[in-house]
């Protein structure tokens, strides 16, 4: 556009000056012949009666001036012409003056001790000559602006028209459509917009499916527990004992906290799946979160005679999201005391390794077996015969959790190669000032 704006301009500059130079030549000639013409009628009155000498037709007349000469007493000596009466301007320079129904502008010129000179001619024939001198500057402008503005309507809407239907196939488009736009068609520049949009829809295409398979397999672990609390309702209703009766009302009140802690499970999965992204994590103290986490199960932990310790060998924080890290810390602390036996052990510990803040969760329970071990991390998954009531949910949050962390989760054999040891690693920041060497236990 710009090498044909640049082109266009320079060929109707070059039209325009030379227009303007032909209009000029030709407007000075012309004054010139009329004022010869005018002047040879005062200064030799007798050649209009020459044959072929070149006169002024009736309109070159009308449009010419009127020459006059005063003299000194303002008596008019002579006139170009007996039609008009110009009156002696006293004031030497430009003036108007109307005469009949035309405004005439006449310039004076005084003459020491001879009288005055008065030129006129007619305003409205200098506006018409001025206007139109004007316009045939200004045509090739005015078809310059016409090309340009065609031309432009033409590029630009080509240029556009890939996009517009872009935009169109897009506009379409129903909410739960994920497709990928089609790359080839749409412009050069807009190729990297339409790469991006197409992760980002490739992106909520996968966070709509887990959304979806999530909500399925939620109610389908839903249906579980309400059924039996239905099953419960209807065997208290048909209780002849009071002992039949205090049992049923005991197995309804299990299912109830079932289904509660099932839901509480759900809401930390949906929690843990749209987990803060690492831009938006706070500076976090881990030695604090675990410690409060604490309190909590080492009561649950005496109920079972479970010895449960705590050691922090250096303070670590971490950039992270506070509250789905304390979730993380109860879910791994919750299983560890379900699982594991009456009299126990249980052993919480914090300590840096390689730029790496280390939390491991050990037990002397049962251990996980072999073959269980990827699959323990999966939504709704619990290893068969387990005999603790629970959703198997807390450890596939815990996975969410340490992913959406950037942080490592490994399972490994637990106290003394008996149990299990859940061991997640955080990275710790570059800039990281915590204080080392602080002993907790
Ligand atoms: P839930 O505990 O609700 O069943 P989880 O996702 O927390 O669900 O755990 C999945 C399975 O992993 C459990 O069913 C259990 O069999 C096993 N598991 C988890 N933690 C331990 C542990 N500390 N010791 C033994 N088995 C465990």
């Amino acid at each position: 556009m710009l090498i044909g704006l640049v082109g266009c301009t320079a060929i109707m500059i070059g039209f325009a000056y030379h227009d303007t130079t032909q209009e000029l030549h030709g407007l000075f000639t012309d004054n010139l012949r009329r004022m010869a013409v005018v002047i040879r009628g005062q200064a030799f009155p007798q050649s209009q009666l020459v044959n072929g000498a070149p006169e002024l037709s009736h309109e070159e007349l009308e449009e010419s001036y009127v020459i006059q000469i005063w003299n000194s007493k303002g008596a008019l000596i002579r006139s170009s012409t007996q039609e008009i009466n110009l009156p002696l301007q006293h004031n030497e320079g430009l003036g108007t003056q109307k005469i009949g129904d035309s405004i005439w502008q006449i310039y004076t010129l005084k003459v020491p001790n001879a009288g005055f000179i008065q030129i006129a001619q007619p305003k409205e024939i200098v506006a018409t000559m001025v206007g139109e001198s004007a316009f045939r500057t200004l045509t090739p402008f005015i078809v310059l602006l016409l090309m340009l503005s065609a031309g432009a309507w033409y590029v630009v809407g080509r240029s556009l028209s890939p996009l517009s239907t872009l935009s169109q196939t897009i506009a379409r488009w129903e909410a739960t459509q994920m497709r990928p736009l089609p790359i080839f068609d749409a412009p050069q520049e807009v190729q990297p917009v339409v790469t991006a949009l197409n992760s980002l829809l490739a992106k909520l295409g996968k966070a709509m499916n887990l959304q979806r398979q999530f909500t399925a397999d939620a109610a389908h672990e839903l249906r579980t527990p309400l059924t039996a609390i239905k099953v419960q309702l209807d065997l208290l209703k048909r209780a002849q004992s009071d002992r039949e009766r205090d049992e049923a009302l005991n197995r309804l009140s299990e299912g109830i906290d079932r289904s509660i802690h099932l839901a509480s499970q759900l809401l930390s999965a949906s929690r843990s799946m749209a987990v803060k992204t690492m831009p938006d994590f706070q500076p976090v103290k881990l030695n604090e979160i675990i410690r409060s986490c604490m309190a909590t199960f080492v009561a649950l932990a005496s109920g079972k005679n479970i010895e449960i310790a705590f050691e922090a060998a250096q303070e670590c924080r971490i950039k992270g999201d506070e509250e789905s890290l304390r979730v993380l810390v109860n879910n791994l602390m919750d299983n560890a005391v379900r699982y594991t036996p009456a009299n126990g052990k249980i052993d919480v510990r914090l300590f840096r390794e390689d730029q790496k803040a280390i939390l491991e969760v050990s037990d002397n329970g049962p251990g996980i077996p072999e073959v269980e071990k990827n699959r323990i991390f999966q939504r709704f998954y619990r290893v068969p015969g387990t005999a603790s009531t629970g959703s198997g949910l807390g450890l596939s949050i815990v996975k969410n959790i340490a992913e959406s962390h950037g942080a490592g989760l490994q399972l490994s054999n637990g106290i003394q190669n008996k149990g299990a040891t859940f061991r997640v690693a955080f990275n710790l920041p570059n800039s990281d000032n915590a204080i080392s060497g602080a002993a907790d236990a």
